[in-house]
């Protein structure tokens, strides 16, 4: 069994600057693990947001990590090309970019859905 350990924190700042967090929950059928960014986004939008200003993503890890691909994909109903992601080292510096630069060309049913759910 291969689990990978790193443990990822996410901060998500909601749109009324109640902020939330999530940490990823591995599990040993690796399709059922949730990753942090995904806990945050679920443990929110269970709490009634949909709206959020920014996405934090740290490591323990001595490098950049970004969202995985479902991560990306899971995003891309909730967030608007510039949303702002923030990769944080564990010294504390960090890299901004856009969810666009993550996701250049994503996947979405209807573009018009992800604005009612934004908006
Ligand atoms: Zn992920």
């Amino acid at each position: 069994m291969r689990i990978v350990h790193i443990r990822i924190s996410v901060l998500d700042v909601h749109y009324l600057t109640k902020m939330g967090n999530g940490v990823n929950v591995e599990n040993c059928s690796y399709g059922a693990t949730i990753c942090a960014e995904r806990a945050a986004i679920i443990k929110a939008v269970s709490e009634g947001q949909k709206k959020f200003l920014a996405l934090g993503v740290s490591t323990d890890v001595n490098e950049f990590n970004s969202p995985c691909g479902m991560c990306r994909q899971f995003l891309t109903e909730f967030v608007h090309d510039n949303f702002p992601i923030y990769l944080v080292k564990p010294d504390r510096t960090y890299k901004k970019i856009t969810f666009e630069k993550l996701m250049p060309d994503p996947f979405r049913l209807d573009s018009s859905s992800m604005e009612k759910k934004i908006n």
